[in-house]
């Protein structure tokens, strides 16, 4: 593996991660080192308010390996990470987080597949998730079955960003126009021959985890929104099955005036049915919304990202938002 003719890109979302980027250059350098000699890491400063981006230009001025672009504002991870594939110059990319909790000791069984054994994407599968809380771990098992239930490109369980792809995958993510952008799923969406390297997920090194609950919920309902239309169609299903039923009821109810006489009774009933129903209407009327706010974000077709400012090699090679 030891020719030059190839190249490897690590790209890496920075948001206020000033207390980590010594130690995660300290601990990737000299794995990459020892994998290759010609790579790049590519920081994507996703709009972080402490000295993060100063850092970058230091760590860049010190070592032409290490480039960084900067946003505007914070973007958000999905954004950054596309900036990064745009902006990589590898035969080969691989997100990573700045935390350590990817281990970077993966990187050559990474690229060994993918040199020798032609996968086009490598993905690192966590064996455990230890600092996950029980309920973490239980919707995050849910919502994968649900995920690959409903679309028609599953996602592999327990995999995250942490991946390598060649530059075939990388040029198929950059042609996909979505706003909207679900990683894992568009990761899967490429197709090409894949496969999994397990390995256990460390604890966060320093700092707080930016995924909170809320985060969590809306990077959920972009996957399920963004990949299928069923959550779209099934109130088709929904309303044809409450009508059939209603119609029943309903010659229940003839029946029983003709033969038992009239008689009014259910106050009780006739509420609960009323108030069922508005919820489910309005249920329906959000999950519509669902998809025409994502709708409305797509027509806009604003760009991903705005890059404030880029070290030198990354500034010329590409426009500044795609
Ligand atoms: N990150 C980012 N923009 C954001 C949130 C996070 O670039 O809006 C970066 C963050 O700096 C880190 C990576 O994404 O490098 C993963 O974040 P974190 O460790 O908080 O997420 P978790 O490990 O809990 O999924
Ligand atoms: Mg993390």
């Amino acid at each position: 593996m030891s020719n030059a003719s190839w190249r490897l890109s690590i790209i890496v979302p920075v948001l206020n991660e000033r207390d980590s980027l010594q130690s995660f250059i300290a601990q990737v350098l000299p794995v990459l080192e020892s994998c290759t000699p010609a790579f790049e890491v590519l920081f994507i400063d996703d709009g972080s308010t402490d000295e993060t981006l100063a850092q970058l230009k230091v760590l860049n001025q010190q070592d032409a390996r290490i480039r960084f672009v900067s946003f505007s504002r914070n973007f958000g991870k999905e954004a950054a990470l596309t900036a990064g594939l745009a902006h990589a110059q590898g035969d080969a990319v691989i997100p990573m987080d700045v935390d350590l909790q990817d281990p970077p000791e993966l990187i050559p069984e990474f690229v060994r597949l993918w040199r020798e054994e032609n996968y086009d994407m490598v993905y690192g599968v966590r064996a455990s998730r230890p600092e996950d809380s029980a309920v973490k771990r239980t919707t995050a098992k849910g919502f994968y079955r649900l995920f690959n239930r409903i679309t028609h490109s599953p996602i592999p369980g327990n995999a995250g960003d942490y991946r390598l792809m060649s530059r075939r995958v990388v040029n198929v993510l950059l042609q996909l126009p979505e706003r909207n952008r679900f990683m894992k799923g568009l990761y899967a969406w490429t197709g090409f021959k894949s496969k999994g390297v397990p390995y256990q997920r460390p604890s966060r090194h320093s700092g707080e985890s930016k995924f909170g609950f809320w985060k969590l919920w809306n990077f959920a309902l972009d996957g399920l929104v963004g990949f299928s239309s069923i959550p779209l169609r099934v109130w088709s299903y929904v309303g044809a099955g409450v009508a059939l039923i209603a119609f029943v009821y309903m010659l229940i109810l003839i029946a029983s005036v003709l033969l038992g006489g009239r008689d009014v009774p259910g106050y009780a009933s006739l509420m609960s049915v009323v108030l069922f129903f508005g919820g489910m209407q309005l249920l329906s009327i959000g999950i519509l919304g669902e998809y025409i706010a994502r709708l409305f974000i797509e027509v806009k077709g604003r760009p991903l990202y705005v890059v404030q400012e880029a070290s030198r090699s990354a500034a010329n090679e590409q426009p500044s938002a795609i």
